[in-house]
């Protein structure tokens, strides 16, 4: 069975459809980039699947469970254990240093700040950002904040990896460094990962990449 699997989802924003019957399945562990023209749903179906948004019609499940119809507390606790979520632009915390961004949601789930903090440096040190714990995102690159909010991402444990254009704002070496570091983590953590873009060389790094066209799948699926 899928880990998570949206099934017919509908969703308009206002007047606007979004979403008009979009399917698709990520399996544990599986890391699938969806693709498509920028107002085909993309981002729509990855707020539906990480039950940011609810759907209008169909269904999303995570582990057999499902997300559509759960109560908002339960959803968002569930979101902070078992989801990481990254955007095209890190939205790292500007007040914080790299090092305390990271170790946040570490704190936030009841570990004490020292031991938070270890693992968020182990974390910063796999993305390849350890020199700039004590830095604010003020002061970091593009690239080095996205690595950041990557390793802020998978802190948790999570299962699921939820990107958003994660290199949309990203060089083309800074995006390559990024995927490669998010890609080798969670090949290690076994975490599965959901990564919307319209960068062909970031889908390459997917193991199967979904087409959405107008709100729906187009018909092509692409295996890796
Ligand atoms: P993509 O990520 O592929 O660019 P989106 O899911 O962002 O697609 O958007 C799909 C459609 O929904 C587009 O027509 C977009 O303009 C519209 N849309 C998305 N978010 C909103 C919103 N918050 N309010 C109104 N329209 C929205
Ligand atoms: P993407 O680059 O993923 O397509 P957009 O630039 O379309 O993202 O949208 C960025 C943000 O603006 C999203 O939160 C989206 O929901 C919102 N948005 C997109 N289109 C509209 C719209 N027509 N009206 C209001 N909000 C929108």
């Amino acid at each position: 069975a899928p880990l998570v699997a949206a099934r017919d989802l509908v969703k308009a924003h206002g007047r606007t459809p979004a979403l008009r019957g979009a399917s698709l399945e990520l399996g544990a562990g599986e890391i699938v980039a969806v693709t498509g023209p920028s107002g085909s749903g993309k981002s729509t179906l990855l707020h539906c699947l990480a039950g940011i948004v609810r759907p209008d019609a169909g269904s999303v499940t995570y582990g057999g469970e499902r997300l559509d119809r759960l109560p908002e507390r339960r959803l968002s606790a569930l979101r902070r254990t078992e989801f990481g979520v990254v955007f095209q632009f890190g939205q790292l915390i500007p007040e914080l240093t790299a090092l305390d961004n990271v170790a946040l949601p570490l704190m936030l789930a009841g570990t004490a700040r020292g031991a938070a903090q270890e693992s968020a440096g182990e974390w910063l040190e796999r993305f390849g950002a350890r020199e700039h714990a004590g830095l604010r995102p003020g002061e970091l690159s593009g690239g080095q904040a996205q690595r950041v909010a990557l390793a802020r991402a998978l802190v948790t444990g999570p299962r699921v990896v939820f990107a958003d254009e994660p290199t949309g704002a990203l060089d083309s070496l800074a995006g390559e460094q990024a995927m490669t570091a998010l890609v080798r983590a969670a090949r290690a953590s076994g975490a599965a990962v959901l990564v919307v873009t319209h960068d062909a060389q970031v889908a390459a790094y997917a193991d199967r990449e979904v087409r959405l066209r107008d709100g729906a799948p187009a018909g092509l699926e692409v295996g890796a």
